[in-house]
């Protein structure tokens, strides 16, 4: 009985005891200089919210992190794996009107009981570069970075929309508009408001930012898709359509006439990518939000009516997520556009599927040759001409959709091929001056202005005389002021705040006002990774030589909702710090991993669903090492992971069973160190042929599948084979050299997974110095080549025979072992063979007659 409690494995003591031990020793987990020689290795999971709780989605992003970290570290290289705070945002202002709590002092609370939860799992964190966004020695360099883009003219003020709630009188975040009212006054409607806001000038970087997705192999396919769709690039022509004058429309002809006679002075500007086609354009589109729509509806109230629901359906689609699937209405305008080219006259229509902020807001509809407005036309009866056919006439189903085709009833462009057509189109247009070819992207300019409190202040001041003023270097930060009231009442918060707000002007020494916006939090988490580098620059963000070094990151790990925004606004922002020097590099990360969510029962765990399974729990009942290793077996990283307790209970079983047994044999194997190993037989050289087999499998894991749930099988597959053994172990037939080989490499693979067993076994074994500085171990692959393989052979499909074959034999030498075997040639005796199938190392079956 005393020797079973002695054997017993007891996570609840050995982790916090070595959690400590790690505590006292700082440099286990640090960076070195670049002077240390080894080649480096950045290593780096997305930093989280500080929400107050670590949930079973971060245990797995960090558990993927800190595998990848110990085994590095274990391969020799210089790793910098650090961690740190999302620390701004909404939340801390929601729970400070809930609780009355300062969002600071709520903040930092949650930090600090997250990294609790961290060290409790024991990751492995280098804390002496944390970084905390919502500090002032951080912010400092969002003010500064803000200040070098505005004088590169990357960082603007214009007019934009914001979502308002009259009831709060002030701005709401979309997450805060709930089916189009105020989260706080669910009756209350909320309103489109134009406010002047600050914008940084990502379309800048538009092209740039799609043609380096294709140099960035070490991403996901599908979040480099992700970024091309969002970054939208369309190469086509804007053209000038003219309005006719009002009083040319009495007749409400829609034939497209030809006369020129009535031209106004208003331009209608389409894009299109197809103006090989225009010459079909029976109608002209605005999007609700259009310009001249509110002239339209200006003395038009029914029709005022008609585009109020357009917008309101708009609405919903973008709400419901998916404009692109919006049903399609539209109305007339009982307006005309004459189309340049030829002078036909075409209705000027207003659609909810045309959005505002793409290309110009306004298209030209060819129905004949293109699905969607083939549809629209359809339903609202409008023309459909064609005018462009196949290069091989023949039968042309409409809508006729190709760019391999010739002109047909264009005028003197008939018998074009559409590129030669658009070229010489696109010269037309520029050469009279109504129109020309054009880029268009999707991407927008990144508004970054916030109405809010718990963010970075803009250093910018209002002068009366002087206009914009930049706050000078030499006065940043501008701190947030810590004493605050936050109500939801009127505006920015800090635009209440006196000693704020009012300050003088740094140019004319007049009386003058801070700016009261914030910066959006995806500010912070545009270069926080290189904060890490240098965390404790107070001269400048961060110093060119240390991130020089350690950038690009060698592996970026976090979840695919970052997919797009964080990871675009962070190459973003990449490329304006190389272009204002402190860089040399052009995108931030070399390789990225996107792993999947943690579900239970089917479904995302959340409170509402009482789904959550709490890492505290799961590290109370079970440990760190087993909740973590779980996180990782269960499933393939990059795949949804499907809880189950049970899992977990059996990983702790598994580590148990590796506890007993090297505690079990440390004592005899420790005799071994230092002797020399013989050549190994028998039983010793069946073990190391199953050890040296694994050490490749998880070896190549490491390398880029990282499927982890393969290589805990794999390991457990050892420690079987070792336990069947036992016999002979406790024998002594397996000599203490090689004994000492398998129990010490056997922890070495599982380092990565389960730190704070291992550490206790690696002391175990008499080893000394952290498990972290051991080599990993190599494989010999002499000995892990198998030298036989047992064979089945079927005979029309059922099994008869087992034979043994050398590993390396090929399917003539497979087939000759199978026909030479006694029970075989008894089946088949008599018999004809009419076929013979050979999977070479796996199977002989034979078919016969
Ligand atoms: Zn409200
Ligand atoms: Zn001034």
């Amino acid at each position: 009985m005393a020797e079973d409690k002695e054997l017993r494995y007891d996570p609840a003591t050995i982790e916090p005891k070595w959690q400590q031990r790690w505590a006292a020793d700082p440099a286990l987990y640090a960076a070195e200089p670049a002077s240390c020689g080894k080649p480096k290795y950045y290593v780096l999971e997305m930093l989280p919210y500080p929400s107050g709780q670590l949930h079973m989605g971060h245990v797995r992003n960090y558990s993927i992190g800190d595998a990848l970290a110990r085994h590095m570290w274990m391969r020799g290289y210089n790793v910098l794996h650090p961690m740190g705070w999302d620390a701004f945002g909404l939340p801390a202002e929601n729970a400070a009107l809930k609780n009355n709590t300062p969002p600071r002092q709520w903040t930092l609370a949650n930090i600090a009981a997250m990294k609790r939860q961290m060290n409790r799992l024991g990751l492995a964190y280098d804390w002496a570069t944390e970084v905390t966004t919502c500090l002032p020695e951080y912010y400092r360099w969002n003010q500064w970075f803000f200040l070098r883009m505005y004088e590169k003219g990357l960082a603007y003020r214009k007019k934009s929309k914001v979502n308002w709630c009259p009831e709060c009188a002030t701005v709401l975040a979309n997450e805060q508009v709930v089916d189009g009212c105020c989260w706080r006054h669910e009756t209350t409607v909320v309103e489109q408001r134009d406010l002047v806001q600050w914008f940084f000038r990502i379309t800048a970087y538009a092209q740039e930012l799609l043609d380096g997705l294709d140099k960035l192999e070490g991403w996901p396919e599908k979040v480099r898709t992700m970024q091309r769709n969002w970054i939208g690039r369309s190469e086509g022509t804007e053209v000038d359509f003219l309005l006719a004058e009002k009083a040319d429309e009495g007749t409400g002809n829609r034939d497209q006439g030809t006369g020129t006679e009535g031209l106004g002075k208003t331009r209608i500007r389409v894009f299109t990518t197809r103006v090989d086609t225009i010459f079909g354009a029976t109608s002209v589109q605005l999007a609700p939000q259009h310009g001249l729509v509110a002239e339209f509806t200006a003395a038009d109230p029914v029709l005022k009516a008609q585009v109020d629901e357009l917008l309101e359906q708009q609405k919903k689609a973008r709400e419901a997520g998916d404009l692109g699937a919006i049903e399609k209405h539209g109305v007339p305008t009982g307006h005309f556009a004459i189309n340049p080219y030829n002078g036909a006259r075409v209705p000027i229509w207003i659609a909810n599927y045309i959005l505002a902020d793409y290309g110009t807001g306004a298209i030209m509809s060819v129905p004949a040759h293109d699905e969607r407005d083939f549809e629209f036309a359809t339903k609202y009866g409008l023309p459909i001409t064609q005018v462009i056919r196949p290069a091989q006439e023949g039968e042309t189903q409409l809508p006729f959709v190709s760019e391999e085709g010739v002109l047909v009833n264009s005028g003197e462009f008939d018998g074009l091929s559409c590129a030669a057509a658009e070229k010489k189109l696109q010269e037309i247009a520029a050469a009279k001056g109504f129109g020309e070819a054009k880029v268009t992207f999707r991407l927008k300019d990144w508004g970054v202005s916030r109405q809010r409190y718990w963010g970075t202040p803009i250093p910018m001041i209002h002068c009366e005389r002087d206009g914009l003023v930049q706050v000078p270097d030499e006065q940043l930060p501008v701190l947030l002021p810590d004493q605050i009231e936050i109500t939801q009442q009127g505006g920015s918060p800090l635009g209440r705040v006196a000693e704020f707000v009012n300050v003088i002007c740094p140019k004319c020494g007049g009386p003058a006002r801070r700016e009261t916006d914030t910066m959006d939090t995806f500010v912070d988490s545009s270069w926080y990774f290189y904060r890490y580098t240098d965390a404790k620059n107070a001269q400048a963000p961060f110093g060119s030589a240390a991130a020089n070094y350690w950038f690009p990151i060698d592996q970026y790990i976090g979840g695919v909702e970052h997919a797009i925004l964080h990871l675009i606004y962070s190459r973003f922002w990449t490329k304006v710090m190389r272009d204002l020097g402190l860089i040399v590099n052009d995108e931030p990360a070399r390789r990225l991993f996107t792993q999947g969510m943690v579900i239970k029962d089917g479904a995302k765990m959340s409170k509402s669903k009482g789904n959550v399974v709490s890492p505290d729990d799961m590290v109370a009942k079970y440990g760190a090492d087993a909740a973590r290793a779980y996180s990782l077996f269960a499933a393939p990283p990059d795949r949804d992971l499907d809880w189950q307790e049970d899992g977990v209970a059996g990983v702790s079983r598994f580590l148990a069973r590796v506890w007993r047994l090297t505690t079990k044999y440390a004592p005899v194997a420790r005799t071994g160190r230092g002797q020399q190993a013989e050549a190994p037989q028998g039983v010793s050289l069946k073990l190391l042929r199953k050890l040296h087999q694994t050490i490749a499998k998880i070896t190549l894991d490491f390398e880029g599948r990282w499927h982890f749930n393969t290589c805990v099988a794999a390991i457990m597959e050892l420690v079987n084979e070792i336990q069947g053994a036992d016999a002979q172990l406790a024998a002594g037939e397996v000599p203490p050299a090689a004994l000492l080989e398998l129990l010490r490499s056997l922890v070495l693979l599982l380092a990565p997974f389960a730190p704070h067993l291992v550490a206790e076994l690696w002391e175990e074994l008499g080893e000394e110095g952290s498990v972290l500085r051991a080599p990993w171990p190599q494989s010999d692959p002499e000995l892990a080549r198998e030298d036989e393989l047992e064979i089945p052979v079927q005979i029309n499909g059922k099994l008869v025979s087992v034979v043994r074959v050398a590993a390396d034999a090929d399917a003539a030498a497979m087939e000759a072992a199978a026909l030479a075997d006694e029970k075989v040639q008894a089946r088949i005796a008599g018999k004809t063979i009419v076929k013979k199938i050979v999977v070479p190392r796996k199977l002989v079956n034979l078919v016969v007659r």
